[in-house]
């Protein structure tokens, strides 16, 4: 698709991604393709909010879009996972005083000042007196003093008013429950059959979760890890090694763990993802005031900027883009961070304080080789040919200060480097020689805008062509100014 039926949009000029949350706000055609012209690089469907017809319709939006603009879109589908909630009130909410005692059971009756139902009998039977019950995202905390059958008796340290139905997040155990739910299932299904490229898993507590999950997805679509949960943090090698990305998920992160925590944790996942050469989203809370406001608060702009230095594949926006008055403002303050930061002096500097040293393979020596002529010739652009998408993903985790061009036939593959660092990705015919190679990566580098006659690139590929993991051939090639009307071939 892409290649021969588009006018060949430039690439971003930046590298890092923008993951914009769809819903109420960006729901039609024209509030979609606005997101996509200010700067959205990818779309994130948050399956916990809308009916099965709306999420449809959301993705198939975005495809429309594709087929228009010519490029090739990521969609991402966030599934809601086993979020706990409490049950509901006689009068729809108490006051909870602090030191009181405050009782979660099984019992189904409408809950009054002493006592409401925990509608979940697993996490009943493993609390243990000293564990914290966090409600409502952490503004009221219990702490368990008697776990009996069936129910707990706690008293509330952080008092406050306890509404129907609030969210339970208790961070002091593995919760005993499965990776997905039957609403997860269910919703992984309509995802997987509308056509997404990413599934985000939430509440991931340990690689298993990861595995469970990835056998359900079978290959029709790759992994995001959503970090969340103190637990995943102790498996977090295993986790990234079987995810095909991470999420740091600071939403939730930040009720689970104290949130000065915070920072330091996300720079810890970003380095780890890094080294691994899995793709790194940032997320939640990133330009919150603009959901409200056109502009947003310097400390947000520091602090999708300092994502940005460290060298995260991606930032997501939420709320700001699915439900705020500011959809299009807000990525567009992304985009205008991105390429400030880009070009700060200090960037390549700082995205270097995170050692990715190259495993010993053919594919990771290349790639390294590849920065390092690029960067001792001045080539304008590193180009990739890739089935799988692996090759993209080495020279991407290099984090080279040029263009990186990827052609793949598999369009699947094309949608799925949309969260990955720089990659401009091309859907298009596979090659079949070495000239083939040389030729295309001139000629396509030249029609998508990334190299001007006298350029060099720099060229990795694999011998046999088509053939996954071959990856073996590094070539330096300089492109002349009638590349363009040499070559009559079609790609
Ligand atoms: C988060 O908790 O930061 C997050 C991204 O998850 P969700 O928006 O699904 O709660």
């Amino acid at each position: 698709m892409p290649a021969q039926a588009s006018s060949h949009r430039p690439p971003r000029s930046r590298h890092v991604r923008v993951l914009a949350t769809l819903g109420p706000a960006s729901s039609t055609a024209a509030e979609i393709r606005a997101l996509y012209e200010a700067g959205a690089d990818a779309f994130r469907v948050n399956m916990s909010h809308g009916d099965d017809a709306s999420k449809v319709a959301l993705i198939e939006t975005v495809r429309s879009l594709e087929a228009e603009i010519g490029r090739p879109m990521t969609i991402l589908a966030d599934l809601q996972g086993p979020k706990l909630r409490v049950g509901r009130f006689e009068d729809g909410r108490v006051e909870l005083a602090a030191g009181q005692a405050f009782r979660l059971d099984s019992d189904p009756t409408p809950g009054t000042g002493k006592r409401v139902q925990l509608p979940h009998p697993e996490i009943l039977a493993v609390l243990k007196p000293g564990h914290r019950l966090l409600l409502d995202d952490g503004k009221i905390v219990l702490r368990v003093t008697k776990a009996l059958d069936g129910a707990v008796e706690t008293q509330v340290v952080v008092p406050g008013a306890l509404s129907n139905n609030k969210g339970l997040n208790v961070p002091d155990v593995v919760v005993p429950l499965p990776a997905l739910t039957a609403k997860d299932r269910r919703d992984l299904a309509l995802a997987l059959e509308t056509g997404v490229d990413w599934i985000a898993l939430s509440f991931v507590q340990r690689a298993d979760d990861v595995a469970e999950a990835k056998k359900l997805i079978g290959g029709k679509a790759s992994l995001m890890a959503k970090i969340e949960k103190p637990a995943a943090l102790e498996d977090i090698d295993a986790i990234i090694e079987l995810a095909d990305a991470i999420m740091v998920a600071r939403g939730d992160l930040g009720v689970e763990l104290p949130p000065e925590r915070v920072p330091g944790v996300q720079k810890q996942l970003v380095a780890a993802a890094r080294c691994a050469g899995k793709p790194v989203v940032v997320a939640t809370q990133m330009l919150e005031s603009m959901i409200l406001s056109p502009s947003p608060t310097r400390a947000e702009v520091s602090d999708v900027a300092n994502a940005i230095f460290d060298g995260v594949d991606a930032v997501m926006l939420s709320a700001e883009s699915a439900a705020g008055k500011w959809p299009v403002e807000a990525v567009s303050m992304m985009e205008s961070i991105a390429r400030e930061v880009e070009q700060d002096a200090a960037y390549q500097q700082q995205m270097g304080f995170v050692e990715t040293a190259p495993e010993p393979t053919t594919a990771d020596a290349l790639a390294r080789a590849a920065h390092s002529i690029q960067k001792t010739v001045g080539a304008t652009a590193v180009v990739g040919f890739t089935t799988s998408g692996s090759t993209a993903r080495r020279i991407a985790r290099e984090r080279i200060p040029a263009n990186i061009l990827v052609m793949t036939p598999k369009l699947a593959t094309a949608r799925r480097l949309g969260l990955t660092w720089g990659v401009h990705a091309v859907h298009t015919r596979d090659i079949g020689s070495f000239e083939e190679m040389v030729a295309k990566s001139k000629r396509m580098a030249l029609r998508h805008h990334i190299a001007a006659p006298g350029d060099q690139l720099v060229v990795m590929a694999g011998v046999p062509f088509g053939v996954p993991g071959s990856t073996n051939v590094l070539h330096v090639v300089r492109v002349v100014g009638d590349e363009l009307t040499r070559y009559t071939k079609k790609d």
